[in-house]
This record gives C-alpha cells, sequence and structure tokens, in this order.
C-alpha cells in the first residue's frame, strides 16, 4: 500500500508528537482537532520539540522548516480525511467518542484508506464493528513523547487483514520506529502490565504504606525505572489512567483492575497530572524542579 498522506485526529498530549514524526519523515500530514486553540498549541509545542533537537545536533533548520511545511490544520474530521491514505485517530480516551468518530471517519475517507486509532487501551474490535471496512481497521499505539520513545504497539483487530498489519509495521520502521504486534484484549501488553502496577502505587498511597517521593525512589532505584510509577501516571494524565483501568476492568470483569478511589477522587476534582498543573506532583511552567503535592505531605 503507498501512503503519503496521513491524517491525524486529535492534537493533544499524542496527536502533536505522531503528526511531529510523520512530517518529519517526509510525510504530508494533515492534523485534525475540534478546537482550533488546541491545533495552535500543537503546532508550536513541534516546533519547540525541534528547537530541542537543533540545539542538540540532531536536526537542521532546513529539517524544521520542512517538517512545520508538511503539516497543515483543520477542524472538520470530513475535510481533514478526505485525501488520507492512512488515518491515526489520537483523540480523548472514551469508548463512545472514538466509535462516534470512525463513524465519521469512514464516511468521509477514500476506500481502501487504512484507519488506526493510538488508543491505550480500548478494544479494536469494537472500533472496527462501526465501519464498514473492519478489515483495514488496526491500534497503531505510540508511546509518549512520541518523538523520542522507540516502541509502537500494533495492536490486530479480529477481522484485521495481514496486508494492513505488513504495512503499519514497515511504516512504523519507516518512522525509526520498532514496532511490535499484538492481539486485541483488554489493555494489549503495554497497559494490561503498566496500569496495574500504577494502580497498586496510587493504593500503596491512599493506604499510607508510603509517600509520594518514597514509592517513586523504590521503584526508580530498586527496579531501575527512569521514572517512578505516580511520576509517570502524572505524566500520562490521571483521567488516561482511570479510563484505561476502566477498560481493563469492564474488559476482563476482574476486580484487581478497579481504579483505586483515591484516582477516581483526583480525576473528578481536575487534578489530571503534568497537562492540568497538579497530580501527585505539582509542575510549574518553565522549571524542572518536582514537588510533591500540598495534599501529599
Ligand atoms: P489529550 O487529552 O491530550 O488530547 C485529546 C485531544 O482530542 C484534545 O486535543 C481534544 O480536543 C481532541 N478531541 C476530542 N474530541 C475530538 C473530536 N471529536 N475530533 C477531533 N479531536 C477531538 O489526550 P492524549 O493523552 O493525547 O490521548 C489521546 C489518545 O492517545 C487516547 O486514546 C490515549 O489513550 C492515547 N494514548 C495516550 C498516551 C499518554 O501518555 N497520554 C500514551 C499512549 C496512548
Amino acid at each position: 500500500m503507498d501512503i503519503k498522506n496521513i491524517s491525524v485526529i486529535g492534537a493533544g498530549t499524542m496527536g502533536n508528537g505522531i503528526a511531529h514524526v510523520f512530517a518529519q519523515s517526509g510525510f504530508k500530514v494533515t492534523m485534525i482537532d475540534v478546537n482550533p486553540a488546541q491545533l495552535e498549541k500543537a503546532l508550536a509545542t513541534i516546533a519547540k520539540n525541534i528547537d530541542r533537537q537543533i540545539a542538540k545536533g540532531t536536526l537542521s533548520e532546513e529539517q524544521k522548516s520542512s517538517t512545520l511545511g508538511n503539516i497543515t490544520t483543520v477542524t472538520s474530521i470530513a475535510d481533514g480525511v478526505k485525501n488520507a491514505e492512512l488515518i491515526v485517530e489520537a483523540a480523548t480516551e472514551n469508548v463512545a467518542l472514538k466509535l462516534d468518530i470512525f463513524k465519521q471517519i469512514d464516511a468521509s475517507a477514500p476506500n481502501g484508506a487504512i484507519l488506526a486509532t493510538n488508543t491505550s487501551s480500548i478494544s479494536i474490535t469494537k472500533i472496527a464493528a462501526v465501519t464498514k471496512r473492519p478489515e483495514l481497521v488496526i491500534g497503531m499505539h505510540f508511546m509518549n513523547p512520541v518523538p523520542v520513545m522507540k516502541l509502537v504497539e500494533i495492536i490486530n483487530g479480529y477481522a484485521t487483514k495481514k496486508e494492513v498489519t505488513q504495512t503499519i509495521n514497515e511504516l512504523s520502521k519507516q518512522l525509526g520506529k520498532i514496532p511490535c504486534t499484538v492481539n486485541d484484549y483488554p489493555g494489549f501488553i503495554a497497559n494490561r502490565i503498566l496500569m496495574p502496577m500504577i494502580n497498586e502505587a496510587i493504593y500503596s498511597l491512599y493506604e499510607g504504606v508510603a509517600g509520594v517521593e518514597e514509592i517513586d525512589t523504590v521503584m526508580k532505584l530498586g527496579m531501575a525505572h527512569p521514572m517512578g510509577p505516580l511520576h509517570l501516571a502524572d505524566f500520562i494524565g490521571l483521567d488516561v489512567c482511570h479510563s484505561i483501568l476502566k477498560v481493563l476492568h469492564d474488559g476482563f470483569g476482574n476486580p484487581k483492575y478497579a481504579p483505586c478511589p483515591l484516582l477516581t477522587n483526583m480525576v473528578t476534582a481536575g487534578k489530571l497530572g503534568a497537562k492540568s498543573g497538579e497530580g501527585f506532583y505539582v509542575y510549574t511552567p518553565g522549571s524542572k524542579d518536582l514537588k510533591v503535592s500540598e495534599n501529599f505531605k
């Protein structure tokens, strides 16, 4: 399958990174978001991340202008997907929202276009079932931050054609990534293993076994993790973690996946981690200092 034009739906934490890596590899990218301010912010983030690469000497000014020149932005899904050979959906982790978006993509994307989702946990088979082309629907799960992380977890839905899996594997390699193909069960591999660990770290805090810094230090120094689980949860987004745990809980029907009540409370209170300025830690723009939230002192 010859792929040159990619549409990325959702310009949040993941969408801007996905648009960045495709554009930097020479693909024409249309970035789509319902929120125009989010599109502006995404372009600014991409420019800032490229500047960091220029400062390190890994990218040139010419590559910056060609990468940014490869990206256009629109707010309408119908307009944004009509010329794409591949659509990568990276909108909010919500089942009803994703099913609605896939119906819209299916109605406007060219016949034969591959429809991929960056979902962290939602069933690819369920998403595929609302389209008229389930054989062309696949999971293409990038890791955060996309320009840095090498893995792409590729998820085969029940009906995904072998040629589609092969195309997405090859495309991931073209982006300089390492693809790894798995089957479609709740949380796939990455989050089926990661989220219970994060949830257990939150339970340890909730039950008073240890404080935020102690929990993160034990896992960093003891297990050689680059980031403690509570810091990582803040970085992923506590709302995203909560949604993934609910998908695991519903999908397996096993109480061990139920989100810790402390996580539920934090999400309800709007403490979503780095993106909202506070989670287990407090985040001040422009500062690398990591301070534990007053709630946990
Ligand atoms: P986010 O909240 O940062 O961004 C979501 C974006 O989707 C927002 O800009 C929002 O305006 C947009 N959006 C909502 N409804 C839309 C619609 N109908 N049409 C177009 N845009 C719409 O979320 P995120 O963290 O970037 O997550 C996006 C997806 O990536 C989710 O499925 C998530 O599970 C997955 N994911 C997240 C991470 C992570 O670390 N945050 C890692 C891997 C995968």
